[in-house]
């Protein structure tokens, strides 16, 4: 195994790809059409910041190893160095993440690194489960006295899955007799390329109980950061994640975000999930007001008109786009329920039918239950989509495919770019189809033609209502209930 993530020379945070800036765009009511040219280039070309000239952002670091081997241990250790003395005894909050200063003789470096601090958290699974991963760097803890692990070999497979950069930090050295060679021999074997036989990933021994090493940690990880290149916008919108929520006491609603990107202010309108709110304030881990939020630090915010998720992904926009993207999320929110709901209300018809059969069966066991013979596979709802461009045309053909189950489904006849015309309400009614219109135009004639051959003729501009109403009339091709 080695330090994958370290071939890519730099990481540029304000780059989204094609998929997820359609995403977002969508979410604030627009319909993106996708230029595989031009999908990386969110700022007109003069403006656009030449990436390795963005600030350097702290690194984000996950502690992760086997149960009892001192992940808990070398976070304390780390927490209490990095709370200036002055603070020492003061109340902290307990916020998810901390921050360690890197001694200014570190190099180029970033100048603290941020610690994440429940590794084990509801909030990283669910990001996992998204594919987001916050974590840059990962320092996986094995105990010198105890070896490799079950846990030590789920954490490198993760490694290695998912790229991760990674220092194994071989820890408790400070008890007798341990042999750090030993260790150092088992991970090798494992196939982890240690830096000193070679390979790229560092190993250093310590002991969270005593603090020896510690220094030697944290340069470590700085100098991985530093080839790296973690960089960042420390302008503009943000995009963050949540690493706890909860209600305090005259707070009301608050959440830890961890910000990637951007600058976050008060007064700034936030969004995440189906939440919002206007940051009213941001606390560090000492309460202290924060007046501004850079990539790399976690921020306790207030202002939240309900609870967040941990885990959720927290981004910026005007009052106007936040309050757009709340109504279509909730909506898209119903959507999926009510898709359960349709499994739920299939899966009772079914058993009801069941039960009947049962008792007709019951009922008459001599002559056999006679049964008209039923329509191979499921009904079908057969669409003729037509929409302005190739992008949304594919967008509302991928969506509308997805609707349906095993007993109705929708099936897509033809698809194409322009307005309706004279063949596709042809093409329509001998497929005993329908039409659907995205965001084209249906000229008269062509529309007295579909009524005349009584073809449905369904226009929408927007997604989420034309796959509300595609839905609706899967639901109606469901068989009754005999
Ligand atoms: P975790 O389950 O990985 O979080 O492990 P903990 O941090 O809870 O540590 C488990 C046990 O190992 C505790 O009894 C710690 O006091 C002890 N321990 C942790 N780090 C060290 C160390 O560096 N040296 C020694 N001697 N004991 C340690």
């Amino acid at each position: 195994m080695t330090n994958a993530g370290m071939e890519e020379q730099s990481s540029y945070d304000h780059v989204l790809t094609a998929e997820y800036s359609s995403l977002i765009a969508m979410e604030f009511g627009r319909n993106p059409i996708v230029n595989d040219e031009a999908a990386f280039d969110i700022y007109p070309s003069p403006t656009r910041p030449n990436p390795s000239t963005l600030p350097l952002r702290p690194p984000i670091v996950t502690i992760m190893g086997h149960v009892d081997h001192g992940k808990t241990t070398l976070l304390d250790k780390l927490r209490s160095t990095s709370v200036a003395k002055g603070e020492a005894g003061g109340i902290t909050q307990h916020i998810g993440a901390f921050s360690v200063p890197v001694p200014a003789s570190s190099g180029e470096g970033p100048k603290t690194i941020t610690f994440l601090d429940t590794p084990g958290h509801a909030a990283f699974s669910a990001m996992r489960a998204r594919g987001a991963s916050v974590t840059d760097i990962v320092v996986l803890v094995v105990a010198a006295d105890d070896g490799i692990m079950p846990q030590t070999r789920e954490v490198l497979d993760l490694i290695q899955r998912e790229k991760l950069n990674a220092v194994v930090a071989i820890n408790k050295i400070d008890k007798p007799g341990v042999d750090i060679e030993n260790v150092q021999n088992a991970l090798l074997a494992e196939g982890v390329q240690l830096e000193s036989f070679g390979g790229d990933i560092p190993c250093v021994p310590v002991s969270g109980l005593t603090g020896k090493g510690l220094d030697d940690l944290v340069e470590t990880i700085s100098l991985i950061a530093e080839t790296r290149e973690l960089r960042a916008e420390q302008e503009g919108d943000i995009q963050g994640y949540v690493l706890e929520s909860k209600i305090r006491k005259g707070l009301g609603p608050v959440a830890t975000v961890l910000l990637l990107r951007g600058c976050l202010k008060p007064s700034a309108h936030v969004i995440c999930g189906t939440h919002h709110g206007r940051v009213r304030s941001m606390l560090d881990s000492s309460d202290k007001a924060v007046k501004a939020a850079y990539p790399g630090m976690a921020v306790t915010v207030t202002g939240w008109k309900s609870l967040p998720k941990a885990g959720d992904e927290v981004l910026q926009g005007t009052e106007a786009d936040v309050k757009k993207a709340i109504a279509n999320r909730e909506r898209k929110a119903d959507l999926e329920a009510t898709m359960e709901d349709l499994e739920v209300i299939n899966e009772q018809r079914r058993l009801e039918r069941d039960r009947r059969e049962a008792e007709a069966a019951e009922e008459a066991p001599s002559s056999p239950v006679v049964r008209h013979p039923e329509q191979q596979g499921p009904k079908e709802l057969r669409l003729v989509v037509k929409g302005d461009v190739s992008g949304s045309v594919e967008a509302v053909v991928g969506a509308l495919q997805c609707i349906g189950n095993k007993e109705a489904c929708v099936k897509i006849i033809s698809s194409g770019v322009g307005d309706v015309t004279e063949s596709d309400v042809l093409r329509a009614q001998a497929a005993q189809g329908t039409i659907v219109a995205f965001t084209v135009s249906t000229p008269r004639s062509v529309e007295v033609l579909a009524k005349q051959h009584s073809v449905p003729l369904v226009s929408s501009k927007i997604i989420y209502s034309l796959i509300d109403d595609i839905r609706s009339s899967v639901i109606q091709l469901l068989p009754p209930i005999i």
